[in-house]
């Protein structure tokens, strides 16, 4: 085991080295950035491994479960009240990365967003808008979702809830 020729990893998400990485250990925290970093098996015959910040991980996700509930949505094999939570959850996943993306960029001064990495002052606002964009995504998420618990109630005029819970 020549364990000390490995190369260390540069961070996906703010180039910087990383310590060399744990065996077996799927997420590390970079040292510069604090983003966890996810590392994956690209190519398992050829043992090719790549690394992706969680965050980012997270998003491309919730893109996936987000364009699934469109395209279910637009071939109507959907009940109204399940749109909501289709469109609910992958906003709450894309609003939660954001609090957590936003609030390592602002305590860091790291921060990437399209490709363009900034650092400093800048990163720090920037990470404090995406923050509040994430708990405003989040608050729509958790009123869709619980406008959603209140519409699973079934509200049928003439038999009154109460009254068919009784005779049971
Ligand atoms: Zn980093």
């Amino acid at each position: 085991m020549n364990m000390m020729s490995l190369p260390r990893p540069v961070c996906p998400y703010c180039q910087a080295q990383m310590r060399r990485w744990p065996l077996g250990q799927p997420v590390l925290a970079c040292d510069t950035c604090r983003r966890p970093i996810l590392r994956y098996l690209a190519r398992p015959r050829a043992r090719i491994f790549r690394l992706r910040p969680v965050y980012t991980v997270i998003h491309a996700v919730a893109l996936v479960i987000l364009f699934a509930a469109v395209a279910t949505v637009a071939f109507g094999g959907l009940e109204t009240r399940h749109v909501i939570l289709a469109i609910g959850i992958p906003i709450a996943m894309f609003g939660a990365s954001d609090i957590a993306d936003g609030w390592l960029s602002w305590r860091t001064g790291v921060d990437r967003g399209w490709r363009k990495l900034r650092t400093g002052r800048v990163a720090r606002a920037i990470g404090v808008a995406r923050t509040a964009f994430g708990v405003a995504g989040v608050a729509v998420a958790v009123i869709g979702l619980l406008a959603y618990g209140e519409l699973r109630q079934p509200t049928r005029p003439a038999a009154p809830s109460l009254a068919q819970q009784s005779t049971r």
